[in-house]
């Protein structure tokens, strides 16, 4: 029970962090708007892999960790 209790605040907690720093955050939703460097050229497109699926940040999320994550870090 403790477990699922601490798991179950964790992800709110994760979540919340999504949804007040995530760019694709939008009313729990993925914009999926992502920004890739192609022969030294910053390029955007949408991956189909985030867009106009739930956030799943919760399951593991490689733009949440390489770029919200570390945009916090710099932050504070
Ligand atoms: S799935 Fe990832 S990129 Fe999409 S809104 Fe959630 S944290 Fe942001």
């Amino acid at each position: 029970m403790f477990s699922f209790v601490v798991n179950l605040r964790m992800k709110t907690t994760i979540r919340q962090i999504a949804r007040h720093h995530c760019a694709n955050f939008n009313l729990g939703m993925c914009l999926g708007a992502m920004f890739k460097r192609i022969d030294k050229k910053l390029t955007y497109c949408i991956d189909s892999k985030y867009a106009g699926k739930s956030c799943f940040v919760e399951k593991g999320c490689v733009y949440f960790e390489q770029i919200v994550i570390p945009g916090l870090e710099r932050e504070n």
